[in-house]
């Protein structure tokens, strides 16, 4: 009787596979591993997405500061792919816009395209997507190790000292994941992103929204102020990645270098200056085993035009989606 059980329970094993907690565990919240976590949920897969920080996006997050909620962190661009612009807009609900002053500005460049409220517009619907579809996230709680159980072909991945068992981690290129039954300790490779935030008085209509100024020590600048709904009040902040933390007690010298420019008004006050560093990891690819990971491309936010295609054979449009859970 014993033996025919055993065998039973072989044998449901065999068919049905070993049972785990999540289909997929994807770690981290950049706007690529987001959409990835929604499809794979819309295929009626049971998906965890895990991120350390308070917030989703990555670095496509949004920050308070200068005390204004919901800025960009840092400076971006959305490139001009037309498949990504309606993807965003009929997948996402995202309005979207030119990345060039609104008004104004008549010489500047446009940058392609971005969504009218920022990266929180995109990263905020894609939570409001998560929740309606299903897909479970867990916010202020970090992948602290993975097992892998080759026996059972499970992986276990421990999250805030609890244990959750999938089939398959899905990581990025900046997943810091660290393998519990490894032949060698992990590299973890940190990299630092500095940026200068500055609050500004400056009435006349914004000049630019994003530009390579060619200011030593500044990589790019982004007056955010447009997608902030800032027009009109008098204020503009400008956001600027920096080189290095050496480089972080310039922002009055950049403010007069951007008066020098003409980027800002040779009238503009400067009012705050605040500072931001975004930390990114390089994923160590040569302790994972490969059979228990799938590595997203997230390199550009236009691989978006790429995958589009794939998301929408099982993603509903943004207001069917709506329309049915609110
Ligand atoms: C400041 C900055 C600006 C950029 N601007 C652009 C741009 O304009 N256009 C463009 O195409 N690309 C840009 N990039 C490139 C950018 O890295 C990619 O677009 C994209 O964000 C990469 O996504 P990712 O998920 O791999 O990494 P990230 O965006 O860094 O996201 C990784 C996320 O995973 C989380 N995470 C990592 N390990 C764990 C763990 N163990 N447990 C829980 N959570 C974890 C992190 O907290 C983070 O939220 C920029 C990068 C930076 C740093």
């Amino acid at each position: 009787m014993k033996r025919a059980l055993t065998l039973f329970c072989l044998w449901i094993l065999a068919v049905h596979g070993v049972e785990t907690d999540y289909d997929y565990v994807v770690v981290g919240t950049s706007p690529i591993s987001l959409f990835e976590a929604i499809y794979r949920t819309c295929q009626g897969n049971r998906v965890l997405v895990v991120e350390q920080a308070a917030e989703c996006g990555g670095a496509w997050k949004s920050i308070t500061i200068c005390g204004i909620p919901h800025v960009d962190l840092g400076c971006h661009e959305f490139g001009k792919d037309a498949r990504v612009q309606q993807f965003l807009e009929q997948y996402a609900g995202c309005t979207i816009i030119q990345n060039a002053p609104r008004d104004g500005g008549k010489s500047a460049k446009n940058w392609g395209i971005y969504p009218a409220g920022g990266c929180y517009e995109l990263t905020h619907n894609l939570e409001l997507l998560m929740e309606a579809v299903g897909t479970k996230l867990l916010l202020n709680s970090r992948l602290e190790s993975v097992y892998v159980d080759t026996a059972r072909e499970i992986a276990e991945v421990k999250i805030n000292g609890k244990i959750y068992t999938t089939p398959k981690v899905v990581v990025t290129g900046c997943s810091d994941v660290r393998m519990e039954n490894t032949w060698r300790e992990p590299v973890s490779n940190h990299s630092k992103y500095p940026h200068i935030y500055i609050l500004i008085a400056d009435a006349t209509p914004t000049r630019f929204t994003y530009a390579q100024p060619g200011i030593r020590g500044v990589s790019r600048v982004m007056n955010v102020s447009q997608f902030l709904g800032l027009e009109e009040t008098g204020l503009q902040l400008i956001a600027m990645q920096i080189h290095g933390e050496s480089f972080l007690q310039n922002g009055p010298k950049y403010f007069e270098e951007l008066k020098k420019l003409k980027l800002i008004d040779a009238s503009a006050e400067l009012l705050r200056t605040e500072n931001y560093i975004y930390e990114q990891v390089t994923l160590d690819r040569g302790q994972l085993q490969h059979a228990f990971f799938e590595i997203l491309d997230t390199s550009h936010i236009a691989n978006i035009g790429s995958q589009a295609e794939k998301w929408k054979t099982s993603m509903r449009p943004w207001n069917e989606i709506m329309a049915k859970t609110y």
